[in-house]
C-alpha cells in the first residue's frame, strides 16, 4: 500500500496567486500519484492564515471541484510558522507523509517527487535547499548569508540555504508534536528532532503572482526570533562582555588612583563622559537581551493556543450533505 502525501500550503492573502499555482500543485500530485509513489488519498491542504481577501472563497471552490484539495482557516491571522503548524498538526493523524511549501510557485514544485524518493529511500525528514540566490536582490542575498553565520555562530542548527519546503513523515511529526514551545522557528526545530534527513537542491524561482509578505522588518524579526528561541548564547555573550569590561574597568581605577598620588591634575572630563556613555549603551543592549529572554519566558507559561482553526473545507461538504 502506498504512502498518503498531505502538501501543506499557507495562504495569507493571496488571491492573486492561488488560481495560478493550485493547477500546478494538482498536477504534480496527480502524476505522483499515477507513478504509484504516493497514495490515491493524498491530498493537497490550504492553510487561510486569515486572509482578509477572497483566499478563502478561492480554497472552498477548489475544493467543491476536485476532492484532491481540502482547506483550514486559521481564525486570524497568526503567520506563516503558525498557519505550517496548523496544517501539520491537522494532517498528522492522516498522513504518512507532509510536505510543506510556499503557495507562491517559488519553491520549484517539481522537486516533491525527489523528495518523496528519498523518503522511500529511509529518511524521515527531507530539507529543500536552494541552489543558488540568483533571483534574489543583492541586498537580500547578502542579508541572508549573514543571517545564517550569524545563527551558526549562536550555535543554532539550521540547515543552509532552506526555508519551509521541506518533507516530513509521520514518525518524525508525532516527536515534533511533543515541542510544545509557542515562539515558533521551524527550521531550527526539525534539525531537533533527529531521524534521518537529507537535502534536495530546488530552483528558487520569481513569485508568480501577487507580492510577498516579508518585508524587512518581518525579515528581522523572524531572524531574531530563531536566535533567541533556539539558543542562549547572546546571554553569555553579554556576561562576557561584562567580565571584560568589569577589567577594563579596574584598570582603569588603579590608573586614576596611580595618577592621583603621582601629583598630576587629570582634565577628566572628557574621559569620564565617554566611559559613562558606552557603559549605558552596553547596560542598556544587555538588559534588552536579557528583556527578549523574559518576554518569551511570560510568553511560553501563558501557554497559549499555538493556532486555532476556524473553519474547514470538509465542514462545508459535511453541510451540504447533512
Ligand atoms: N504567509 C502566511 N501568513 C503570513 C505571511 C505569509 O501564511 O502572515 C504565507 C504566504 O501566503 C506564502 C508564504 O507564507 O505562502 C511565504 O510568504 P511570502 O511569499 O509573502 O514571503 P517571501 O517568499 O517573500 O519570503
Ligand atoms: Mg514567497
Amino acid at each position: 500500500m502506498s504512502d498518503v502525501l498531505y502538501i501543506i500550503i499557507p495562504c495569507y492573502n493571496e488571491e492573486a496567486v492561488l488560481p495560478v499555482t493550485a493547477p500546478l500543485f494538482l498536477e504534480e500530485l496527480t502524476e505522483l500519484i499515477g507513478k504509484g509513489k504516493i497514495s490515491p488519498e493524498s491530498r493537497i491542504m490550504f492553510v487561510d492564515d486569515g486572509s482578509r481577501d477572497s483566499t478563502w472563497d478561492i480554497i472552498s471552490d477548489l475544493a467543491k471541484k476536485d476532492p484532491h484539495f481540502t482547506g483550514i482557516a486559521q481564525s486570524r491571522n497568526r503567520g506563516h510558522q503558525n498557519a505550517v503548524l496548523a496544517g501539520l498538526m491537522e494532517a498528522r493523524s492522516r498522513a504518512d507523509i507532509t510536505i510543506s511549501i510556499d503557495c507562491d510557485g517559488q519553491d520549484d514544485i517539481k522537486a516533491c517527487e525527489k523528495m518523496v524518493d528519498a523518503y522511500h529511500e529511509g529518511c524521515d525528514i527531507v530539507y529543500g535547499v536552494r541552489s543558488s540566490r540568483k533571483t534574489d536582490s543583492f541586498f537580500k542575498r547578502t542579508t541572508a548569508r549573514g543571517f545564517y553565520r550569524l545563527l551558526s555562530l549562536m550555535g543554532v542548527e539550521v540547515v543552509y540555504d532552506h526555508a519551509d519546503y521541506r518533507l516530513v513523515s509521520a514518525r518524525a511529526l508525532e516527536a515534533f508534536a511533543d515541542f510544545k514551545e509557542v515562539n515558533l522557528f521551524l527550521r531550527g526545530m526539525f534539525p531537533l528532532v533527529g531521524f534521518k534527513s537529507t537535502t534536495v537542491e530546488y530552483e528558487r524561482h520569481e513569485r508568480m503572482a501577487g507580492k510577498s509578505h516579508y518585508p524587512l522588518r518581518k525579515m528581522l524579526m523572524l531572524a531574531f526570533d530563531g536566535i533567541t528561541s533556539l539558543s542562549v548564547t547572546p546571554i553569555r555573550f553579554i556576561t562576557g562582555f561584562g567580565v571584560i569590561v568589569a577589567i577594563l574597568s579596574l584598570i582603569g581605577v588603579i590608573w586614576a588612583v596611580v595618577t592621583r598620588f603621582m601629583g598630576y591634575t587629570v582634565d577628566g572630563w572628557a574621559s569620564t563622559t565617554s566611559i559613562i556613555c558606552f557603559l549605558g549603551g552596553v547596560q542598556l543592549i544587555s538588559l534588552g537581551i536579557i528583556g527578549e529572554y523574559i518576554g518569551k519566558i511570560y510568553l511560553e507559561t501563558k501557554g497559549r493556543p499555538r493556532y486555532i482553526i476556524s473553519r474547514r473545507t470538509d465542514d462545508d461538504k459535511n453541510d451540504r450533505e447533512g
